[in-house]
């Protein structure tokens, strides 16, 4: 259930890459502002461990872990009283790019709701 590190994955590569700046980290998970941001907040919360897709991702307490990391992240934001959504695309109809899987966080803005 994923490996460790994928050779050629972009979040593999940002996450061993000690110049990388994070909002976040703890031993299993990661957090990175995006890089071409929906919001005026976007965050994404990545595990370390390399597995390609929300599905595959059968350990119950790493995503504990993701959740408790956007939870504190978007607190320490202010985003606790205005709200913010949580995202995770799964392959290709919900437009998935990247896959190492990443948990989006998303807020500061009326969000608009049914997503494109
Ligand atoms: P997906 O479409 O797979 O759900 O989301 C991938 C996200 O990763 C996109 O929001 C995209 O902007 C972001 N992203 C892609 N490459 C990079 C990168 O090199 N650095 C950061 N911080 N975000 C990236
Ligand atoms: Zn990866």
């Amino acid at each position: 259930m994923g490996t460790e590190i994928s050779e050629g994955c972009i979040f593999c590569r940002l996450i061993a890459d000690p110049a990388v700046e994070t909002l976040d980290r703890d031993d299993d998970v990661v957090a990175l502002a995006d890089i071409n941001p929906q919001a005026p907040a976007h965050f994404l919360v990545v595990p370390r461990r390399h597995v390609e897709t929300i599905s595959a991702l059968d350990d119950d307490r790493l995503l504990g872990r993701i959740f408790s990391m956007a939870h504190r992240l978007a607190a320490g934001r202010g985003l606790a009283d205005s709200g913010y959504r949580l995202v995770f695309n799964q392959g290709p109809n919900a437009g998935q790019t990247v896959y190492h899987v990443h948990l989006h966080v998303l807020g500061g803005r009326q969000l608009t709701w049914p997503p494109g």
